[in-house]
């Protein structure tokens, strides 16, 4: 088994507060052997001289559309899945390029897109999948313009491939369960309206009570948990109260939901840069008037969201969510964070909190001993300028994922 020994860096480790020096780092396989703050001898381990760099954990991005290739996701409906699957490939690349090692795709991304990534047929992060994501008939997941009458297919476009509309609790549960008979890694619901979908408003309320805990019934069986799409307090009270584990964007939270989310020990993950890319950019490719106007009621709460949930000691996940060629600004949320939170939490809401969401603490988000190799060389500091970690991974020397280099600049 091939071993590498990491010297001569500065260690990020997002279990402390700053970065620290007199390290070794030993990679066997697809393992991080030891983290050790003293010399470590293998003999045979090939040695990389980090010149000072800093060693990092891969970066996490808890909500990803990797299917999603369209700003305009009505524009879904004229992508075949060949053609979908061929872009997903890119965006992916893209991803791993920025340094992100594993995403959490929170509707549209397959077992066989996985499959793929896991067998190395594609290069990409590793991937945490939901299926398609499950709303009511109406809702978030209702893709079906108005002219439509009955379900589409699930086997033509990109649309309805990564979607699924389920009404009352037995239709739930099937639904939930499908998702985890095709290899969801977790369960995707929306509990409130949603930006990019043309018909529901943003506050209205989507899956009820009887319907949410339904699929969280199901996921729990299975070992699996529930993520739930919602930006009002309301739709994340009735989300937490159903047993729902993390809550995607949340952005009009209130100090009550998040301390009821606090008390049930849930995430936020939240994704800024999805608003702000879209406010920018979003009508350039074709995103409809009245969407934007729902971008526009949610953008405000965005930084707040940050604020309420530190203050309620709510855990808050990295998030994106670009859709289509928006995604090359997956990074800049580092960037927005900034305003309202340190460095050091931002790199831990990209590794440490990411992993606990993936249930993945021991593994990833982190560079100790028995984690998988994911790692970054970054020339500098982030802790200092987290600026390093923009530009498409340029200032990344090493980009590392489960033993094996996709990028290594000090080869050169
Ligand atoms: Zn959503
Ligand atoms: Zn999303």
């Amino acid at each position: 088994m091939s071993q590498y020994l990491f010297k001569n860096f500065q260690l990020l480790e997002p279990q402390f507060d700053d970065v620290r020096d007199g390290y070794e780092l030993l990679i066997e396989g697809t393992q991080i052997r030891e983290l050790a703050d003293k010399p470590i001898k293998s003999p045979s381990a090939i040695k990389i001289d980090c010149a000072g760099g800093t060693l990092m954990p891969g970066l996490i991005d808890s909500h990803v559309h990797v299917f999603l290739s369209e700003v305009y996701l009505p524009n879904l409906e004229k992508i075949p899945l060949t053609l979908m699957t061929a872009r997903s490939i890119g965006l992916m690349e893209g991803m791993l390029n920025r340094g992100f090692t594993s995403v959490r795709d929170t509707g549209g991304a397959d077992w066989g897109i996985k499959e793929a990534v896991e067998k190395g047929n594609i290069a990409a992060p590793r991937l945490f999948i939901a299926g398609q994501a499950i709303g009511p008939t109406g809702g978030h997941s209702d893709s079906r313009r108005r002219t439509d009458y009955g379900m589409r297919c699930h086997c033509c476009n990109a649309m309805s491939f990564t979607m699924c509309v389920s009404d009352g609790v037995s239709e739930v549960r099937r639904a939930a369960r499908e998702q985890m008979r095709q290899g969801a890694d977790h369960v995707k619901i929306m509990m409130s309206g949603g930006v990019a979908s043309p018909y529901d408003p943003l506050t209205s309320l989507q899956f009820s009570m009887e319907e949410a805990s339904a699929a969280v019934e199901e996921a729990n069986a299975f070992g699996r948990y529930v993520c739930a799409h919602a930006y009002t307090p309301e739709a994340i009270t009735r989300a937490a109260n159903a047993g729902v584990r993390t809550i995607e964007h949340g952005n009009l939270i209130d100090e009550a939901a998040a301390k009821l989310m606090a008390s049930k020990g849930m995430f936020l993950v939240a994704n800024l840069v999805a608003y702000y890319a879209m406010k920018e950019r979003a009508a350039e490719f074709g995103m409809a008037a009245d969407m934007i106007a729902k971008n526009d009621m949610v953008i405000e709460g965005a930084l707040r969201s940050l604020e309420i949930c530190k203050r309620a000691g709510v855990p808050v996940a990295y998030g994106s969510d670009l859709l289509g060629p928006l995604q090359v600004e997956q990074s800049r949320e580092f960037r927005l964070r900034a305003e309202v939170v340190s460095p050091i939490e931002i790199i831990r809401s990209a590794t440490s909190i990411g992993a606990k969401v993936l249930r993945m603490e021991d593994k990833l988000g982190t560079l100790r001993a028995g984690a998988l190799a994911d790692l970054l060389l970054v020339k500098g500091n982030p802790l200092k300028n987290l600026d390093l970690l923009q530009n498409q991974g340029r200032d990344l020397a090493i980009i590392m994922k489960n033993g094996q280099f996709f990028k290594n600049d000090l080869a050169r």
